[in-house]
């Protein structure tokens, strides 16, 4: 017995388990692996991901394991700046995933949640008050677990989903992309290079400690999956591109894949939810699939908590969809495009794509859309009819009169009621953030958007009651929310 089920220990399931032991919920996470992964898929970590980690106290660490980058190149032409960005982390951080995994698998042991590693789950069934989820352990005995909450985390080819039913809608879109990690001896001196023409495409970015990442496509080169790569194949894509190979050598590992757009139509069935890659799938073009995966994670684990906890209505637990579902169409087609322009091949098409990128880029609404979007920063949820202008969007870093800033505050895991200085507004149980920077009051969620902006005293009520934010003495018997 558990209050939540995690299937599958990748970044969205870490973030999601470690959200839910911080909240006080039993929770047990399922991981089909023995041992930690030591694979790189995503490197890269955007603006709006950072500040979700930073509402968790780990950003720092996962800072400290990357190189920043604040400016790229698109299609050699196309000059990329992300030092407008309207956060504390107005950069990319190029880290490899297993560090995103290892700063959260340290903060979701830390706070409680049960890891079983060695754990493939087979089946998953559902009554009217509990979930049963079936697993065969390190040992290959079957065992089972039966919680109020099962949540699929378990990737592209989410088992989870399978049990559910629900279709994965979409197909593949690009095959024979090849990845490798190699050194250089004359590497680019931009911080990311991405170009392509009518042979194949390149993208070469740093990790900072030496070790370069390449994504390429070699066009007369369609293999499927399992055929072997050969650094010469990425070597003469990088020389057709752009001229030169940069002298990549010692590779320590390539493989080949193929990429597929996919998206379930629902999130939600029943006490069974999807997160991360078991939802959605994309290119890695934006790199932005790990980043969607723990920013789900971030809209559900308070969710689930107030639901466990008896705070929250399946009202609550619906707007998990509501909300998410449309980011995840969003971000499929923000990188399906950026896919398909890189993949042109036509030197007419290329030659117009390489004027209307940076003309539309130069235009600044524009420009700060698609900087905003990709960093994850733009990223708002619906309001009621008649809501504050506010209400569903990213709340800021404010800072207090002592220095103490928003996402700090939020490390509680609980809802904080920002307001100017002289504010009238109180909110009973919940803690207050007087901030010089605030223009209105606002009650900003667990996750960092807002649920209520205004003066009106009802309607912060009824907000209060909407979210599921009644306050709750934590596990110590401390208010500490309170009384921070
Ligand atoms: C080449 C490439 C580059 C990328 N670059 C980026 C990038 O820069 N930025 C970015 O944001 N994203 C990037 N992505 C995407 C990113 O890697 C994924 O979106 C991310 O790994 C999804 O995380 P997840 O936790 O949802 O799923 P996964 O990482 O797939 O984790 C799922 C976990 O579930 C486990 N599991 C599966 N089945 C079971 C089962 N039956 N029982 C128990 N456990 C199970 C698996 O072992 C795995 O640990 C890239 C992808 C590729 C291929």
């Amino acid at each position: 017995m558990t209050d939540v089920v995690v299937v599958g220990a990748g970044p969205t399931g870490l973030l999601l388990a470690g959200d839910l032991a911080a909240a006080g919920v039993d929770v047990t996470l399922l991981e089909r692996r023995h041992d930690e992964s030591n694979l790189t898929r995503a490197f890269v970590v955007h603006a709006r991901t950072l500040e979700q980690l930073d509402a968790r106290g780990v950003a720092d660490r996962l800072l400290g394991s990357g190189t920043r980058v604040d400016r790229f190149r698109l299609f050699g032409s196309v000059s990329v700046d992300l030092s407008p960005l309207p956060s504390r982390y107005p950069f990319m951080l190029i880290t490899p995933q297993y560090e995103v995994e290892r700063v959260l698998v340290e903060r979701a042991l830390a706070a409680g949640a049960t890891l079983v590693r060695g754990a493939t789950v087979q089946r998953v069934q559902q009554a009217s008050d509990h979930v049963e989820v079936d697993y065969r352990d390190a040992d290959g005995t079957d065992r089972s677990v039966r919680a109020a909450y099962a949540v699929g985390t378990d990737g592209h080819h989410s088992t989870v989903r399978s049990q559910l039913g629900l279709e994965f809608a979409g197909r593949s879109v690009v095959r024979s992309l090849v990845l490798a990690d190699v050194r250089m001896t004359d590497p680019p001196t931009d911080q990311l290079t991405v170009d392509g023409n009518t042979d194949g495409f390149c993208f070469v970015v740093p990790f900072g400690d030496g070790w370069y990442r390449i994504i390429a496509r070699d066009r007369r080169c369609e293999l499927p999956d399992d055929a072997p790569v050969a650094l010469e194949e990425i070597a003469g894509v990088a020389r057709r591109v752009f001229g030169t190979d940069f002298g990549m050598h010692d590779p320590r590992w390539m493989s080949r894949f193929h990429s597929d757009e996919r998206q379930a139509e629902r999130y939600r069935q029943g006490r069974v939810f999807l997160a991360g890659d078991a939802a959605h799938v994309h290119s890695p073009a934006g790199g932005m699939g790990m980043n969607t995966g723990l920013q789900d994670a971030a809209n559900l684990g308070w969710k689930l908590a107030a639901a466990v906890q008896g705070r929250g209505d399946e009202d609550l637990l619906d707007s998990y969809q509501d909300e998410r579902h449309p980011v995840g169409r969003m971000v499929l087609r923000l990188s399906g495009g950026l896919l398909r322009a890189a993949l042109l091949r036509s030197p007419v098409s290329r030659a117009v794509r390489n004027r209307l990128f940076p003309a539309a880029l130069a235009v600044p609404a524009i420009g700060r859309q698609v900087r905003m979007r990709q960093s994850g920063l733009g990223i708002t949820y619906g309001r009621a009819r008649g809501a504050d202008r506010l209400v569903g969007t990213r709340a800021p870093d404010v800072t207090s009169a002592d220095g103490t800033r928003l996402y700090e505050v939020l490390r509680h895991g609980r809802f904080v009621l920002v307001t100017p200085p002289g504010s009238a507004v109180r909110a009973d149980g919940v803690v207050t953030h007087v901030a010089p920077g605030a223009r209105t009051a606002t009650l900003v969620r667990p996750d960092g958007y807002v649920a209520w902006a205004g003066s009106d005293g009802d309607g912060l009520a009824a907000a209060l009651a909407r979210w599921g934010a009644r306050p709750v003495v934590d596990r110590a018997g401390s208010r500490a929310v309170a009384d921070s």
